[in-house]
């Protein structure tokens, strides 16, 4: 079997209200469709996300799809390291491991799904098969003020999450504004995760530690900046609330660091970090081995970077019992089949051939448009 094509399509999914968190406001998920075409007929999918511009990344994609035209896609682990090596280290001006990531994941992804279709098997069983069932998820509470948020956050318990996670970093009277109003909204027994997205330094951490600590706060998530795992340790030993490291750990190289250096007590990274399934399966053995779980994070992504995540969450030992899932922000999917809304908060692991997912044609056809309209907007 060979790689015949590679097509990539920009495309924006809006969501249905403002995302509000630490750094900004987002008002939809920008992706570029990745379609690896094989002379067998066999056609994988896979997207990457597309900030700053898609159709930059597209541009990128293309250049690393340069090293699999004529290929084998089972040679996946292969034509990933050479099309690393060929744009972000035999180029060197271009050496940048976590952009290299975000590129490649989409490209990746497209393979494993070739692969799990010219097989007839879901890739979890080509990853050595899965040690679980279902993925169970957080429910990720959204809203500008502190009572939207808390809003948002019964409507979640009342669908069945029992992990209630929502954005702070917004000013620290906003954020214990809305813990307080969360914690009041959900009651006693409900876990609360908060993520101040690298906007603490390690005097506000330890403040805010403080202040939360009363309202059972179980995890706070990459306090401080992402570029200094030493921050990270810093307040990992102090904090009285355990830390997870989000945005430090994109490669195995980070998670090594994170670990050696006992920076976190829990791992938040997706396949948009470490390039896709194989090295994410990577940094969950280093974190494995370090005794700490691994969560799966989410970006502004569709069904189809759920799908994905999910097979290589089967494979996890150390995956956490509370994951991101981000489809419920956008007004419309580009998965067609299964119905990836959790229920109680988990979803099955995937079985069909594959990542395990239909594509919704007239859906991307739609967010085309988008993605067209809102390019002549700017
Ligand atoms: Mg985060």
């Amino acid at each position: 079997m060979k790689i015949i094509d590679v097509k990539t399509t920009p495309l924006l999914v809006p969501y249905t209200r403002p995302y509000y968190w630490a750094q900004g406001v987002i008002n939809g998920a920008t992706v570029v469709l990745v379609e690896v075409h094989t002379d067998e007929g066999v056609v994988g999918y896979g997207e990457s996300i597309g900030s700053p511009s898609p159709t930059s990344i597209a541009a990128y994609i293309q250049e690393a799809a340069k090293t699999c035209i004529g290929h084998n896609p089972f040679a996946n682990a292969r034509l990933m390291a050479d099309a690393y090596q060929r744009l972000f280290q035999g180029l060197g001006t271009c050496s940048s491991p976590r952009f290299a990531g975000q590129v490649l994941a989409g490209l990746e992804m497209a393979l494993w799904d070739v692969m799990g279709k010219a097989t007839g098997q879901p890739v979890h069983a080509l990853l050595g098969g899965a040690v679980r069932d279902e993925i169970h998820y957080f429910g990720f509470a959204q809203g500008e003020s502190a009572r939207d948020v808390a809003a948002d956050a019964t409507h979640l318990v009342e669908d069945g999450f029992d992990v209630i996670y929502f954005k702070v970093g917004r000013g620290d009277s906003l954020d214990l504004d809305t813990a307080k109003a969360v914690r009041d909204a959900i009651g006693p027994d409900i876990r609360m995760r908060v993520d101040p997205n690298e906007h603490w330094t390690p005097v506000q951490l330890a403040r805010m530690a403080r202040r939360l600590l009363p309202l059972d706060v179980e995890v706070i998530e990459q306090p401080t900046h992402c570029e200094s795992i030493s921050a990270l340790a810093q307040v990992q030993r102090t904090s009285p609330i355990p830390i997870s490291a989000d945005q430090s750990v994109f490669t195995p190289f980070d998670a090594f660091d994170v670990c050696r250096q006992q920076a976190a007590d829990m791992i938040v990274v997706g396949l948009h970090e470490t390039g896709g399934l194989t090295r994410m399966s990577k940094v969950a053995h280093i974190a494995e081995a370090a005794g700490i779980n691994v969560c799966l994070h989410g970006l502004y992504e569709t069904g189809i970077t759920t799908a994905a995540s999910n097979q290589i969450a089967a494979t996890i030992p150390n995956l956490d019992d509370a994951n991101q899932h981000m489809t419920r922000f956008l007004e419309w999917d580009l998965v067609a089949s299964p119905d990836l809304t959790p229920k109680n908060g988990s979803l099955p692991v995937l079985k069909a051939p594959g990542l395990g997912f239909e594509i919704d044609w007239a859906a991307v056809e739609r967010s085309k448009q988008a993605f067209s309209q809102a390019t002549q907007r700017l």
